[in-house]
């Protein structure tokens, strides 16, 4: 079967990861480039485009203000640097976007808010819905807080996560290739550009090298890292050469670019991950939730009979019917404890019984698969 290459122009939601080097040289930020790429994603919101930038540069326009010499820095200065530099950063995308009337919002987020389950769902409704209001998030690494076991350490993965979590169709790496070479094309006259790869197989991995310009950290290894955690929730993955003026644009008009290939969507990658986890709890639904369940609705407390085992705000749980059949199994938005509190009652009674609002469904139908 012939791979259909994805079209930029078509995505629906497109994170695009930045890298240091394109956007801070010797001479500090590169204004007129960072118009260029600002005046694409004004274009691509104009379509009706979710656009997410996560944008390096924080440690190298840091280390520029406080004068820190040239080479490697201390990990207590390279957190200080981006301290620093992240003003910088952030402040340089919302004055290049302001003009353009869309608003932007900082995020800087840390592994952990990616691999524990609350924390990710957090993230997630956070992102969903400054998404939802028209803003452009920008998003870093929480460079000064992350400890060195514990941290992407590189922006390529750290956009794969960011384009799983809030369920992008497309990824973008702007770095300094323009793709994916069967071997090193400054060494190799051989070498050959891949403008597709549907599989990332073992040979695919053996391509990948180790990082190699000065200021980016991740090189071609870290790259196919991303696109394997991109593919696998369903979003499509490109690696192009950034530099040009209005890289976004490039890429559209046909700029030599690589695309890893997802083998499906996002919302049935999500769903086949929430299918997969084992549930730590069973919630028992009577006849008028079973059925809304079934018409695609949200778990509201209201239709709850009883619940069993002992779960955290965020587990997977299994939704059954009275005899015990399995309807659903889905992320829960309330502790074992607080769901047994609210189960049986109407939303609005839910802030009454547990002295703080919380979230009107037990199960979102997001999180939920039938
Ligand atoms: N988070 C780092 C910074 O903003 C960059 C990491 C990377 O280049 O991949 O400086």
């Amino acid at each position: 079967m012939a791979a259909v290459t994805p079209e930029l122009g078509r995505a629906q939601r497109l994170v695009v990861k930045i890298g240091s080097a394109l956007l801070v040289d010797g001479a500090g930020l590169r204004a007129e480039w960072l118009r260029g790429l600002c005046d694409d994603v004004a274009q691509a919101r104009a379509r009706g485009t979710d656009v997410v930038l996560v944008s390096s540069g924080a440690i190298a326009l840091g280390r520029q203000v406080l004068g820190l010499p040239a080479g490697p820095l201390r990990v207590e200065q390279s957190q200080a640097a981006a301290a620093v530099g992240q003003i910088k950063l952030a402040r340089a995308y919302e004055e290049a976007l302001a003009p353009h009337g869309v608003k932007t919002a900082q995020l800087l987020v840390t592994l952990d808010d990616t691999t524990d389950r609350r924390r990710y769902l957090n993230s997630r409704a956070t992102m969903q819905t400054l998404l939802g209001l028209g803003v452009v998030p920008i998003v870093n690494e929480n460079d000064t807080v992350a400890t060195d076991e514990i941290r992407f350490g590189d922006n390529d993965r750290l956009a794969a996560q960011i384009a799983v979590t809030c369920g992008a169709d497309q990824l973008l790496l702007l770095s300094d290739v323009d793709g994916l070479y069967t071997a090193n094309p400054k060494t190799d006259p051989t070498a050959r550009h891949l403008p597709v790869v549907e599989q990332i197989t073992p040979q695919i991995e053996a391509m990948g090298g180790d990082p190699v310009s000065g200021l980016s950290k991740g090189g071609m290894k870290t790259k196919l890292m991303a696109a394997r955690t991109a593919v696998a929730g369903g979003c499509a993955m490109a690696i192009a050469e950034g530099s040009v003026l209005n890289p976004l644009s490039a890429v559209a008009k046909g700029a030599r670019v690589t695309w890893f290939l997802p083998d499906t969507d996002p919302q049935a990658a999500r769903k086949r991950w929430i299918a997969a986890m084992k549930p730590k709890g069973e919630i028992t639904v009577d006849a008028g939730a079973a059925r809304a369940l079934g018409q695609g609705k949200s778990l509201l407390p209201a239709g709850v009979t009883a619940i069993s085992g002992r779960f955290g705000r965020g587990d997977p749980v299994l939704v059954q019917d009275g005899s015990g059949a399995r309807l659903a199994c889905g992320l829960v938005r309330y502790s074992s404890t607080e769901a047994r509190a609210i189960a049986g009652h109407r939303s609005d009674e839910i802030e009454a019984i547990l002295g703080y609002p919380g979230r009107a469904a037990l199960v979102h139908r997001d999180d939920m698969v039938v």
